[in-house]
């Protein structure tokens, strides 16, 4: 059995705190590992260690910094099935698409690697004779990154590599269902020989360790992804320490299928991106918007292909739909589950045929609610699809619009016009044509706009952005 330990100073700290037994979301007789939630006092201590660490790794050259990173890349990389395989087990990811996620770590760590050799500042001429004018990027400090259990491995690397190559140290709380994964990529990461201090890990509640993380620790910036909810307060409260911050959050995602889609092509992009990791991605979509006229036959073209969705154990090779994550999401997502039944038209719901003690919820597509309900308006974060009818592109777009959330939509369609129109006035971070709503590349920015995010972005060049700030120097060589 896995146990969590925390890293902090570059040693093994064992915690003393109240333990956690996780058990498997595909098997919950089968135990995986335990946790210990740790006191408030570790991530104090995590702090200081990084702070003490702060100096010598902004000193550091790019490239140097870099050599540490490819190392932990391909670390990971010669561990990429034994990682996937506890993550699956840990959150009930499919195998298949956990394997792909932690090869999106490894190519996420050599991305922000070679950032260490590349341009980071600008040559400004100057209004004044014989001075020579620049600025640069320079490193916030100490960064502290809070995680969600969705992506146990691609986001905490998303926020980590960036922070590091810019010169940063780290210390990261992830969630809890999936820390005994971010032990095991911290002792990874750790054969990486990192100088002490540089990267910490802290295992523990978000209401404890977050909240001292956000409150108490000595900390130049904290980057958060999980929910609006949770987001809104720790953005209150850096503000109020001025603190600079980050909050990627919530989504409620759109697709549009217009009367001239191609249907069976489409059919399995709505399918891939309302269901697999069972709707538990931030980008999952979650509102089906259709053209009216086109409406019945969408719906024939639905149950055929939910026919081939099928609920299996996560490490099955094949698993396209697992459990979701925990009790408390098994609970949450039933709740909508039940309002659906109650409330709305079930279009099709699959059947759960698995004789396994499990978090497993048969998808679910409905209709005839209108654009307020609960089902259309709030985050389900489970396999549950709402469709909506509309009379034409206009209104499909307003429906799209309709949310406080911006993070991701997409557009099935052959006509240009629309296409390019949407791309306008879709009001998300994430615009897609005749693609799923959910599936980003790691070179590109990546964020919402809206209730999702605190505007910032995260990945590609653009997170460069959040890690550091810009210092202007001015030298004059005529004295
Ligand atoms: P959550 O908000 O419950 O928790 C996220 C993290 O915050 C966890 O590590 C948790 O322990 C910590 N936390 C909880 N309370 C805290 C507090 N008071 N102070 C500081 N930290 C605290 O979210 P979750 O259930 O782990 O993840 C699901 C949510 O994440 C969904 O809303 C999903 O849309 C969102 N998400 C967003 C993105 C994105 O990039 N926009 C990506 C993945 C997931």
């Amino acid at each position: 059995m896995v146990e969590s330990r925390n890293w902090i100073g570059g040693e093994w700290i064992e915690p003393v705190g109240e333990k956690v037994v996780i058990k498997d979301p595909s098997n919950t007789e089968m135990e995986v590992g335990t946790i210990t939630l740790s006191d408030g006092s570790h991530v104090l201590q995590a702090g200081e260690a990084a702070r003490r660490a702060s100096r010598g790794w902004a000193k550091l050259t790019g490239s140097a910094r870099g050599e540490f990173l490819y190392k932990m890349a391909d670390l990971l990389q010669s561990h990429l099935e034994e990682v996937a395989q506890l993550a699956s087990q840990e959150m009930g990811k499919p195998i298949s698409e956990m394997k792909m996620e932690v090869m999106r770590g490894v190519h996420l760590l050599r991305y922000y690697a070679a950032e260490g050799v590349r341009t980071h500042g600008q040559l400004i001429p100057s209004t004044q004779t014989e001075v020579v004018q620049y600025s640069k990027r320079v490193p916030l400090g100490v960064v502290g990154i809070i995680t969600p259990w969705n992506f146990p491995v691609a986001i905490p690397i998303w926020k980590i590599a960036p922070a590091l190559i810019c010169g940063n140290t780290v210390v990261w709380k992830p969630a809890e269902y999936a820390s005994l994964t971010a032990v095991r990529l911290t002792e990874i990461f750790a054969k990486a020989g990192l100088p002490e201090g540089v990267f910490n890990l802290v295992i523990g509640k978000g209401s404890v360790i977050g909240n001292q993380m956000i409150e108490k620790m000595d900390v130049d910036a904290i980057s958060f992804t999980g929910s609006s909810m949770i987001g809104s307060h720790i953005a209150a409260t850096c503000a109020k320490r001025h603190i600079k911050y980050q909050t990627e959050m919530g989504g409620k995602n759109a697709a549009i299928v217009l009367d001239d889609a191609d249907i069976e092509k489409t059919i399995p992009m709505i399918l891939s991106g309302a269901f697999r990791s069972a709707g538990q991605k931030c980008t999952a979509t979650s509102r089906v918007i259709v053209e009216k006229g086109i409406m019945n036959s969408f719906i024939d073209a639905l149950r055929q292909g939910l026919s081939n969705v099928k609920l299996s154990h996560a490490l099955d090779p094949h698993a396209y739909l697992g459990p979701v994550a925990s009790k408390e999401q098994y609970q949450t997502v039933n709740t909508y589950v039940e309002l659906a039944r109650r409330e709305a038209e079930v279009v099709v719901e699959g059947a759960n045929t698995l004789q396994k003690p499990g978090y497993y919820i048969p998808p679910l597509i409905v209709k005839g609610v209108g654009n307020d309900h609960k089902l259309v308006q709030e985050e389900i974060f489970g396999p549950v699809v709402t469709l909506l009818p509309a009379h034409d592109f206009e209104e499909a777009i307003q429906l799209c619009n309709q949310t406080v959330y911006g993070l991701s939509a997409s557009i099935f369609t052959k006509d240009v016009n629309h296409a390019f129109r949407f791309l306008e006035e879709a009001e998300v971070g994430m615009v897609r044509v005749n693609q799923e709503t959910a599936g980003v590349e790691y070179q590109s920015p990546f964020g919402g706009m809206k209730l999702s995010s605190s505007h910032t972005r995260e990945q590609g060049v653009a997170a460069l952005d959040f890690y550091t700030q810009w210092k202007t120097c001015a030298i004059s060589y005529s004295v």
